[in-house]
């Protein structure tokens, strides 16, 4: 995919897989718009990237959780047609059996992780279209396509994400706008503490842990590639192909019309 370099808007640049792609577009000539709700952190990287590649950088403090930042920053990308890049990255996990979770760890996962990153994409993909140039990164995560018992509610909305994103595919597949799905395995940044998703970075099995660097590289090493669905740890990209095969004959396997014959009376 290549997409002349004008303003990337990263959501999540505070830390993390977020702070990454911002210091990579950054090498890459991107001006930068920058959010999160940390702003000492933005602020700090803003400085560095903006001295370090001569980029112009602007940072929006907000928490995309609240309706009246998430509005602020849905009218900036309206107005501001340099924006050719959108990286949905700002998610929060909440890892634990549903019935010990609160109504606010769902609702929280829910508003950032799908409310966010829908509206964002709302906002900038009508620009996109018209000059039909830009692309959308999503970052959802491999518990898309997994579930676990401590997962369920963050699982369901990565798998979202990687909906959202495939049905985005096929609407733009005629246009020069391009929307990829990252698919990270557990990399290693903030996420990982009992504060943030409940579990700490150490009660993950040894070797299954990617830098955020490598992670990002692999990403848009993808983005560069084309690709639609990125699996940055996965050796084998036949897997995803047969994922997705099955996926497709099951779908087709439901256009009949009747009920199964182990459904119905003998
Ligand atoms: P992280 O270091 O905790 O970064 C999360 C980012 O989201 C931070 O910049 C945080 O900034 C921002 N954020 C959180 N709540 C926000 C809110 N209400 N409003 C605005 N920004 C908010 O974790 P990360 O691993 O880099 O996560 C980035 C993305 O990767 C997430 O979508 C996550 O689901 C996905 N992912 C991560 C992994 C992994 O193993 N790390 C694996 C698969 C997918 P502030 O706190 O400053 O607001």
């Amino acid at each position: 995919m290549s997409i002349s370099p004008s303003t990337a808007v990263v959501t999540g640049a505070s830390s993390g897989i977020g702070a990454v792609y911002a210091q990579r577009l950054a090498a890459r000539g991107y001006d930068l718009i920058l959010v999160a709700r940390r702003a000492d952190r933005l602020n700090a990287l803003s400085d560095k990237l903006s001295r370090a590649h001569g980029i112009k950088t602007r940072v929006l403090v907000a928490d995309l959780a609240k309706e009246s930042d998430l509005a602020d920053v849905e009218a900036v990308l309206q107005r501001d047609a340099n924006v050719r890049l959108l990286v949905n990255n700002a998610g929060v996990a909440r890892l634990r059996p549903f019935v010990q979770s609160s109504v606010e760890d769902s609702v929280s996962q829910i508003a950032l992780n799908i409310t966010a990153l829908t509206r964002l994409t709302h906002a900038v993909l009508p620009g996109f279209v018209a000059r039909n140039e830009g692309a959308v990164i999503n970052v959802a995560s491999i518990l898309a396509v997994q579930a676990l018992p401590i997962s369920a509610v963050y699982s369901a909305t990565k798998a979202f994400v990687l909906q959202f994103s495939r049905g985005l595919q096929g609407e733009l597949a005629s246009t020069g706008v391009k929307v990829q799905a990252v698919m990270p395995a557990a990399t290693e940044t903030e996420i990982w503490t009992e504060s943030t998703s409940g579990v700490p970075l150490s009660a993950l099995a040894q070797g299954t842990v990617m830098s955020a660097e490598d992670m990002v590289d692999a990403a848009l090493a993808g983005f560069d590639q084309g690709e639609a669905v990125t699996w940055p740890s996965v050796g084998d990209a036949g897997l995803w192909d047969t994922f997705d095969a099955a996926r497709s004959a099951l779908f087709g396997a439901t256009q009949t019309g009747t009920p199964a014959a182990r459904y119905t009376k003998a």
